[in-house]
């Protein structure tokens, strides 16, 4: 088996190791959508394969390892559109398939906590009528 192409089972061993939250609920890395229609889930190589065959770094380092580039801290379940969108580039893609595999959906909800606290703290403030109306709902002066 070449260590550096697509593989054929990768598919296979990633859903094998990580059977999803509850048995069944995956999720994106990189938008934070829920996936769970396992058909419809792409496993996506973190460090695109097409990346790591030019770049004498990625292949020293996916050279050692078991499957290589198909190793499962290479893979990443992913939507679709994220993986079309994402193809064979790097930086922050890599790092969001890293780490947002765990962390995605607790980044998505915080970051959306912040848009809220930063409208209704600072936005709506600038807006006098605005806040004067909300004063009355709530019932202060
Ligand atoms: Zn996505």
């Amino acid at each position: 088996m070449n260590k550096l192409e697509r593989g054929a089972d990768y598919r296979y061993r990633y859903f094998k190791a990580n059977k999803g939250l509850f048995g069944f609920l995956y999720f994106c890395p990189y938008c934070g959508k829920f996936l769970w229609n396992k058909k419809k889930i792409e496993i996506d190589h973190i460090h695109a394969i097409k990346k790591v065959q030019y770049n004498r770094r990625l292949r020293k380092r996916y050279y050692r390892s078991d499957h290589g580039v198909n190793d499962l801290s290479n893979l990443t379940a992913s939507c679709s559109r994220c993986n079309r969108q994402k193809g064979r580039k790097g930086g922050i893609w890599v790092f969001y398939g890293h780490f947002g595999k765990y962390f995605m959906p607790i980044i998505r909800k915080i970051m959306q906590l912040g848009v809220i606290f930063l409208f209704w703290f600072f936005v709506l403030p600038l807006i006098p009528e605005a806040w004067e109306f909300i004063s009355t709902i709530l019932g202060r002066q």
